[in-house]
């Protein structure tokens, strides 16, 4: 059955805080996200903050070094079965900011997401990781709870990173891939890294075609220039390729910046700008398409 549509508005302080940190947890962090609809508990695989992205959106202040420089598979594994218990037992329910919520949100973990500080399949042990947090999603009878991959899709080639995603597969596991462009220039203008396009682009074809993923892309504002339109049909164009090699896309997310960010010139598109963006990508690949402004 399809999940009851929740209504979180943006401007909840719950909503605009997405801390990586919580208490004296390390790897595990709880925010409630529009895109999961509801609480998502956050894994963070990066503690050390790397990536191989520099989004010029990125909210990871790296001038400040990460407070640990790898991931305690026994720790990670404890802190999210202290998290669940937590949650379940209504404890992050009474936290502030989480009580402007019904409990029913609050108590209820729609998703256990690898994202974080960084790139989670930079790590050397992903497979490892996801065994782990499917072996305690098991344990805790949470059926229903998806595990999430936040990704770039720099590493979704490796094999290890495959591993881990069969794993995925069978424990009620959803990608959300990275598409913030349409052409290599403005990859590299949004994104600024050295991995190309084209590695993306196979890599999120690839693994479209072997279980359904969502696309998640961030539009935003350069030094005052919204995506060009001929960038947005090359985005859209990009989608379709995917689609007509045999991919399967659940859905597309659009967003835009929520929160400050460490370069002063990426800005947020207006509620109403993201909506027309949103609009063209539907009309224009026929796929399903939600906009979070
Ligand atoms: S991929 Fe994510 S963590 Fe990496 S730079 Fe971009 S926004 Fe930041």
């Amino acid at each position: 059955m399809a999940d009851k549509p929740i209504q979180i508005r943006s401007s909840l302080a719950v909503v605009q805080d997405h801390s990586r940190h919580f208490a004296d947890f390390t790897f595990v962090y709880p925010v409630i996200s529009r895109r999961a609809r509801g609480l998502s508990i956050g894994i963070n695989l990066n503690p050390d903050k790397v990536c191989n992205f520099d989004c010029v959106y990125c909210e990871v202040d790296r001038t400040i070094p990460g407070k640990v420089s790898k991931v305690d598979l026994n720790q990670m594994r404890d802190e999210l079965k202290a998290m669940i218990h937590f949650v379940r037992d209504g404890g992050l329910a009474r936290e502030p900011k989480f009580d402007e919520l019904p409990s029913f949100i609050t108590r209820n973990v729609k998703d256990i997401a690898f994202s974080g500080d960084g790139e989670p399949t930079l790590i050397h042990n992903f497979a490892e990781c996801v065994q782990a947090v499917a072996a305690v999603k098991r344990a805790e009878g949470l059926a229903k709870t998806r595990i999430v991959l936040i990704t770039d899709g720099a590493g979704l080639d490796k094999a290890d990173v495959r591993r881990g995603l069969e794993i995925m597969d069978a424990h009620n596991g959803e990608i959300w891939g990275k598409l913030d462009a349409g052409s290599e220039p403005y990859f590299k203008l949004v994104n600024r890294t050295t991995v190309r396009f084209e590695r993306i682009l196979k890599n999120l074809a690839e693994t479209a075609q072997a279980r359904p993923i969502v696309i998640q892309s961030l539009f935003l504002k350069i030094r005052g220039d919204a995506m060009p339109s001929g960038e947005l049909d090359a985005y859209c164009d990009r989608l379709n390729e995917i689609v007509r090699e045999g991919g399967q896309v659940k859905e597309v997310h659009a967003y835009t910046v929520a929160r400050p960010t460490p370069e002063p010139f990426a800005a947020k598109l207006s509620a109403e700008e993201l909506r027309a963006l949103t609009e063209t990508i539907r009309r224009r690949t026929g796929l399903s398409v939600f906009a979070f402004d």
